[in-house]
């Protein structure tokens, strides 16, 4: 078995033990030459290695972020058209129950609304409790503002694709109100869903909105978002542009920090060739 082979399926059992399953169901000998359960160092070295291997887009002007995007993505897509794929992985996403908590604690997977022919897909963190609710990505306040963001754009909901790296909403205490960030291993489990999507949706750009969704794309990040804004990453050889989460625009409502993601998605446009008019140029600058 080749290093990221066994890589990749090490980091499979790990999370299925951690999910309480058993290696039965593994070939014989397999599991004997794997690192144990807590052998996370022995797992995560390989990934590192691989990191490195990925090159970014000659755009990019940071080479910080390590995309985990060269594993092998586990989750099997049968054939048929975008719609018929993204229901058949709709239908596996709902069924996840790699992260017991979540599974027990969520309303429903949030798998993603959109077109399934999308040139641009926006993701996110996870969803909230509005979206938990309703079974959709970015339908509370953060996400009304997301909508009127794609509206500056000239764009609907229905003509883009939205997805969040966790289709889960991160499990919270009784009787506690709010969200929490979801952690590196529920990041981890999920992003082979969100991969698959990408895969079967080939969109031109990715924005990826705030740090968290970063961080789930790409692993921990020792830039900050501040500083990742601006520039383009990569993820399975679509062009990815980072900016501020909505939310973070409706804590800070000061033009400066509006008009550094209208130019994200400006940049987006254009990497798309949607065409863009002098208002829309013009968008939150100081008169
Ligand atoms: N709603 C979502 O669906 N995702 C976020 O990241 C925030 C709110």
């Amino acid at each position: 078995m080749d290093s990221e082979l066994r890589s990749q399926a090490a980091r499979y059992v790990q999370l299925l033990r951690r999910s309480g399953k058993k290696d039965a169901w593994l070939p014989a000998g397999l599991t004997r030459r794997l690192p144990g359960p807590t052998d996370r160092a022995a797992v995560a070295q390989p990934l590192r290695a691989r990191a490195e291997a990925i090159s970014h887009l000659p755009s990019a002007s940071t080479s910080s972020p390590k995309p985990q995007s060269a594993i092998r993505n586990p989750i099997q897509i049968p054939e048929g058209t975008k719609t018929e794929r993204l229901a058949a992985l709709k239908k596996q996403t709902s069924a996840c129950t790699i992260c017991p908590h979540l599974a027990k604690s969520r309303t429903q997977v949030v798998f993603g609304v959109g077109d399934p022919e999308a040139k641009l897909m926006f993701v996110g963190e996870a969803p909230g409790a509005d979206e938990d609710e309703q079974g959709e990505p970015f339908v509370g306040r953060a996400g009304q503002l997301l909508t009127k963001m794609i509206a500056a754009m000239e764009l609907t909901r229905a003509q883009v694709y939205i997805a969040n790296v966790l289709k889960c909403r991160p499990d919270m205490p009784p009787n506690t109100s709010g969200n929490r960030k979801p952690t590196r291993d529920e990041m981890e489990a999920c992003l082979p869903y969100l991969r698959a999507q990408v895969a079967v949706i080939g969109p031109q750009v990715i924005v990826a909105l705030g740090a968290t969704a970063v961080e789930g794309l790409f692993g921990p990040q020792k830039t900050p978002i501040s500083r990742l804004r601006g520039t383009w990453l990569e993820l399975d050889g679509v062009p990815v542009r980072p900016t501020f989460h909505p939310s973070y625009l409706l804590r800070n409502q000061n033009l400066t920090e509006k008009r550094k993601v209208w130019e994200d998605l400006l940049a987006a446009m254009e990497r798309l060739g949607l065409p863009i008019s002098e208002k829309q140029r013009g968008f939150f600058l100081k008169a």
